[in-house]
């Protein structure tokens, strides 16, 4: 049978590159998306190729359809058909209250996470109802209930539109043989958090969680691979929370 090619958006690092990682030990080829950071890409790539597996890299921003368009012509042209997406790029902006934010940042974060999101699903579905199978897995995040009050409640109103994406093309596509899934991560031990200027948050909040601390990237690559796989075959427009109990 033919190996799975899966696109990972924000595979360079973090979430994204233990996935990449994680797909590539359970028999994927990976066309690892980045915006940035090519030395964390190439990086990934060599741990994706190291597990056996074959590895693109393309330097792509999710928010330009140009930029998505390119994504899926690499993949189709080097590794062949795309058969799946995670769709995992992401940013949460600034920390603090909504009053206080500033317009580019809200600008920014609704077009990574909520128009990047859907450009990757448009792309994918329009590439896997032309094969009549397929699987997208849409990172959402615990935010999108909690709401994420005085940190980022911009941050958190885009993931539950991706989990309303989940819900709406698995019902679209799952006629056409596609599933979509999503997976809700609670606060992670990534560099995110330092991103938005605050490094020791996922320590601190990771110690409020019904477990006592903070989950690790490898731990949501494992749901993700679960859903990407056919053990996953009756599952469809679920969002999997994997969050400590939070
Ligand atoms: P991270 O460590 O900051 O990594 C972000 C990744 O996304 C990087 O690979 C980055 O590429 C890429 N990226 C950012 N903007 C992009 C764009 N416009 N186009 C393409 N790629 C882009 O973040 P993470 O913690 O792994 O988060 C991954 C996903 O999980 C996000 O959707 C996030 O919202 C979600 N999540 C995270 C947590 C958490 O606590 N960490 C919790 C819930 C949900 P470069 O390396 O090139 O910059």
């Amino acid at each position: 049978m033919a190996r799975p090619v899966t696109v990972v958006t924000g595979g360079s690092r973090g979430i994204g590159a233990a996935t990449c990682v994680r797909l590539a030990v359970d028999g994927h080829d990976v066309v690892l998306g980045y915006v940035r950071d090519g030395e964390a890409a190439e990086r990934t790539a060599s741990a994706v190729r190291a597990a056996g597996a074959q590895c693109v890299t393309v330097r792509a921003d999710t928010s330009v359809e140009a930029d998505v368009d390119r994504l899926f012509a690499t993949a189709a042209d080097t590794l062949g058909p795309v058969t799946g997406l995670v769709n995992n790029a992401g940013v949460t902006g600034s920390q603090g209250r909504l009053a206080d934010t500033d317009t580019a940042v809200l600008r920014r974060v609704v077009e990574v996470n909520l128009l990047g999101a859907l450009l990757c699903a448009r792309r994918a579905a329009q590439v896997m109802s032309a094969r009549g199978s397929g699987v997208i897995v849409n990172v959402s995040s615990a935010a999108a209930t909690l709401g994420s009050p005085g940190e980022y409640v911009h941050y958190a109103a885009t993931k539950a539109a991706v989990d309303t994406l989940t819900v709406g093309l698995a019902k679209e596509l799952g006629p056409e043989g596609i599933r979509v899934n999503g997976v809700a991560p609670g606060v992670i031990d990534t560099e995110i958090h330092a991103t938005t200027g605050d490094p020791g948050r996922a320590d601190r909040v990771g110690a409020t969680t019904p477990l006592g601390r903070a989950g690790q990237a490898e731990e949501i690559a494992a749901a993700i691979s679960w859903l990407m796989s056919p053990e996953a075959s009756y599952t469809t427009g679920g969002v999997l929370r994997v969050a400590g109990g939070r």
